[in-house]
């Protein structure tokens, strides 16, 4: 495997992650809240912060995708859509990996408010503000990253990296 720097220790991540879950916890306490994970980078991030939350809640998953080796195409395409009756009525919070240009948020955000949610958040893990070029911010995120290209906690570079405890940039020799 190729040299690696980690930015975002797995003790890192484990802490904000509960953090996040304790904020959403005061916000909702004991009405239901639908976490919507975005595959398939999100999925640890949702469910280590499903893991930590103490109300109720459901899992749905969400599958979009935008990118093509390292860089955004601004197209979204819709994989793996939502069924609208589990949003209908309910408070949700949609959960995302990175927010590099914003168009794959504001893609989903119109998709899911589409639905009439009783009420939607958005949280990613990472946001990368300096690339942003759609006038749209994620209300909660777990670290604000630098311009690189990060791998790792269910982030890929073309398939790979995903299973990495930690998020990190591989090192270009
Ligand atoms: P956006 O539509 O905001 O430009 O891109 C969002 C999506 O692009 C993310 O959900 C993620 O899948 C991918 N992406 C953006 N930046 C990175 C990055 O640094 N690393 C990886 N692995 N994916 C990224």
């Amino acid at each position: 495997m190729e040299k690696i720097d980690v930015l975002f220790s797995e003790e890192m991540i484990t802490k904000r992650v509960k953090e996040l879950a304790n904020e959403f916890y005061l916000k909702y306490h004991d009405e239901e809240v639908v976490f919507v994970c975005t595959l398939k980078g999100a999925v640890f991030f949702a469910c280590d912060l499903l893991k930590n939350y103490r109300g109720d809640a459901r899992l749905e998953f969400l599958r979009v995708s935008s990118y093509e080796g390292e860089s955004s195409t601004g197209k979204i395409n819709l994989k793996l859509p939502l069924k609208a009756e589990n949003i209908h009525g309910k408070h949700v919070i949609i959960i995302e990996d990175i927010v590099d240009t914003g168009y794959t948020l504001e893609y989903i955000t119109k998709y899911v408010n589409d639905m009439k949610p009783k009420s939607m958040i958005t949280c990613t893990l990472l946001d990368k503000k300096a690339r942003r070029v759609v006038d749209i911010n994620p209300d909660y995120s777990g670290f604000v990253v630098d311009d690189l290209f990060v791998i790792g906690y269910g982030l890929d570079y073309d398939q790979k990296y995903r299973n990495l405890p930690y998020v990190g940039v591989v090192v270009k020799e």
